[in-house]
């Protein structure tokens, strides 16, 4: 037994250990859904983290898109503490001013419409979930057709599920409660062709921006233009989930806010999660205008944590740090510069580098992502291959130049010939 860990971890020493103990100890208490942890992580600083080996990393992937502020942000960290210490939960029974301030908040960055309104949630698959359920109230009965894109990740609920596209994440699990059609990723003539037939039977087309999980592909641009298009020509709506590509991951409050991407276009609904709490869970779903708001009625939806005060402090803190420290700024210059010099390398391996803002891909030549992945790892750097053929950077916005280029010439250093790698 490892006994109970109360207060600091060295009073008890339960939580002393070296990586490879902890491992041991994961494989037999933590399920195994994600495969043997790569590293077992003790402490961060900003876009630092460190195992526990004492071994220390560039934190280039932020816990997937999340730890925008990097590590221990004294700000993010004292306004949590603060909060926990005044009022930590009280359920939605009940409101609180960081809630409302919050909600207030992303309303204005979202430079939403009057009468629109958001929910909170505790993850990206719930406010996916919870727009799947708005979906369904506009759709009645007449509405049977939800549309997706290849390529989409939404989550792994049963709802967000169905909206995903990867067989081996759903296919295990249906039959799902909504019947999706995929459409081709991008594809404009497609897209046209949904609506074509059956245009009006349409309840939903839901898309990221910039797909994340299927290796950082934003969408063409003109392509959300043409979506809002038809969507309002059929009366269905556009959902655009922005769970990886909101909250200035791009270098704007929201990826469908950049001119070519989708510029100008007003949603019926966004979701966000990950980086609004910029390591605290929380997540939100934002109505635009009052009848898309009004969907979801009284007791037609609910949760017990969504929007708690402690969860929007660190939502309010994440979106004022941001805009204090100037980082949509920050994010579109270091984004672009990092960018310039991935592709200035002429490295034989590197097919194709693209992305916006702070969300990179690099596409490789061969399928030796996880190979680079993991040497990055051994020489010091987290990245992810989010694809056999992609590693993705999803950095804090606190990076530096200095920092970036720690990764260029790793990757500048790699041999040519991914024989080698493999
Ligand atoms: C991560 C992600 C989700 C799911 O969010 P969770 O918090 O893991 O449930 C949904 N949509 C997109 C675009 C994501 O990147």
């Amino acid at each position: 037994m490892t006994g109970l860990i109360v207060g600091e971890p060295d009073q008890t020493g339960a939580l002393a250990g070296s990586g490879e103990q902890w491992t041991r100890r994961y494989t037999h208490a933590v399920m195994d859904t994600f495969g043997p942890p790569q590293r077992v992580l003790v402490r961060g600083d900003g876009v630092w983290v460190w195992d526990a080996d004492g071994k220390r990393y560039l934190d280039l992937l932020g816990g997937i898109a999340v730890n925008v502020l990097g590590h221990a942000h004294p700000t993010l960290t004292a306004a949590v503490s603060a909060q926990l210490g005044t009022l930590g939960h009280i359920s939605n029974f009940f409101a609180s001013p960081t809630q409302i301030a919050l909600a207030e908040t992303l309303l204005d960055i979202a430079a939403a419409p009057e009468g629109s309104r958001v929910f909170f949630t505790n993850s990206g698959a719930e406010a996916l979930e919870a727009a799947v359920k708005l979906t369904r109230r506009h759709s009645a009965a007449s509405r049977p057709r939800l549309l997706a894109l290849e390529g989409a990740f939404h989550g792994r609920t049963l709802g967000a599920l169905a909206l995903t596209h990867k067989a081996a994440y759903r296919e295990p699990f249906e039959p799902l409660g909504s019947q999706v059609e995929f459409l081709p990723f991008g594809d404009l003539e497609a897209l046209r062709a949904a609506f074509a037939t059956d245009g009006d039977q349409v309840a939903a087309l839901v898309a990221e921006p910039v797909q994340g999980e299927a290796g950082v592909r934003p969408l063409p641009d003109g392509y959300l233009a043409e979506a809002r298009r038809l969507t309002s020509e059929h009366g269905a709506l556009l959902v655009l989930d922005e769970v990886q590509s909101g909250i200035g991951r791009t270098g704007r409050w929201f990826a469908h806010q950049q001119s070519g991407l989708g510029g100008g276009v007003v949603p019926d609904v966004v979701t966000v999660a990950k980086a609004l709490g910029a390591g605290f869970p929380v997540g939100a779903l934002i109505a635009y205008g009052p009848s898309v708001a009004g969907l979801l009625g009284r007791g037609q939806h609910g949760t017990t944590f969504g929007g708690n005060p402690v969860a929007a402090a660190a939502g309010l803190a994440t979106v004022g740090v941001i805009e204090r420290d100037g980082l949509l700024a920050h994010v579109t210059e270091l984004g672009e510069a990092w960018r310039t010099a991935l592709r200035d390398l002429r490295h034989p391996l590197v097919s194709e580098v693209r992305g916006l803002g702070l969300l990179i891909g690099v596409e490789l030549a061969a399928p030796v992502a996880a190979a680079v992945a993991t040497r990055a790892l051994d020489a010091g750097i987290i990245v992810n291959a989010a694809t056999p053929t992609t590693l993705r950077l999803a950095p804090p916005y606190v990076l530096t130049s200095d920092e970036t280029e720690l990764f260029t010439r790793f990757l500048g250093n790699l041999p040519a010939d991914p024989e080698e790698l493999r």
